[in-house]
């Protein structure tokens, strides 16, 4: 289906702005890409962005306020989606795995956060299979950042 990614991603952000709030969150968006149009299952795209934002929620840094920030721009072909937390971090052993079904980071549990480690494995083969690709910059203790870019409706 034809979705502009702008109006859904906004959709999801007011979806989470309460949820964000609760924990003295701030989420801020900026989406510039112009052309936002790109041709994705609607529901599965918005499991993505919503699942992106949940870890964002859970692993937060517990003495830190939640910054969450959504971006969209433009690249040539390209609509580009990021989604930047400050929260604890993923380490750079742990970058290779966190897409596997089941993985789980042992985080040495400050805070008990559940979850199956399913998450990430759905998010890459729903982008996989939109012909996109998501990569992760991470820093433990600073916060991740990941990178979603998949190729424009009318490309
Ligand atoms: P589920 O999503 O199935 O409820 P989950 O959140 O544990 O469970 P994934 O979303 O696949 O599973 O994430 C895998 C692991 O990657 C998490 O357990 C966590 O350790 C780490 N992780 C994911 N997103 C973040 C993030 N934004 N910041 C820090 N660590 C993260
Ligand atoms: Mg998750």
């Amino acid at each position: 289906k034809e979705v502009d990614a702008n109006d859904l991603i906004s959709g999801v952000i007011n979806t989470f702005t309460l949820k964000v709030e609760k924990y003295n969150g701030k989420i801020t968006a900026d989406l510039k890409a112009e052309d936002p149009n790109i041709f994705v299952d609607e529901m599965h795209f918005t499991n993505v962005i919503f699942n992106l934002m949940d870890n964002a929620v859970k692993y937060k840094k517990p003495e830190d306020d939640l910054l969450l920030t959504v971006t969209t721009w433009n690249e040539p072909g390209k609509l580009c989606v990021s989604i930047a937390d400050n929260g604890i971090g993923i380490r750079k052993e742990d970058l290779k795995k966190i897409f596997d079904k089941f993985y789980r980071v042992h985080t040495g549990n400050l805070h008990d956060v559940k979850g199956f480690g399913l998450g990430l494995a759905y998010v890459k083969k729903i982008i996989q299979d939109h012909k996109g690709t998501i990569r992760i910059e991470s820093e433990p203790g600073v916060g991740s950042k990941f990178i979603i870019v998949l190729p424009l409706l009318n490309n």
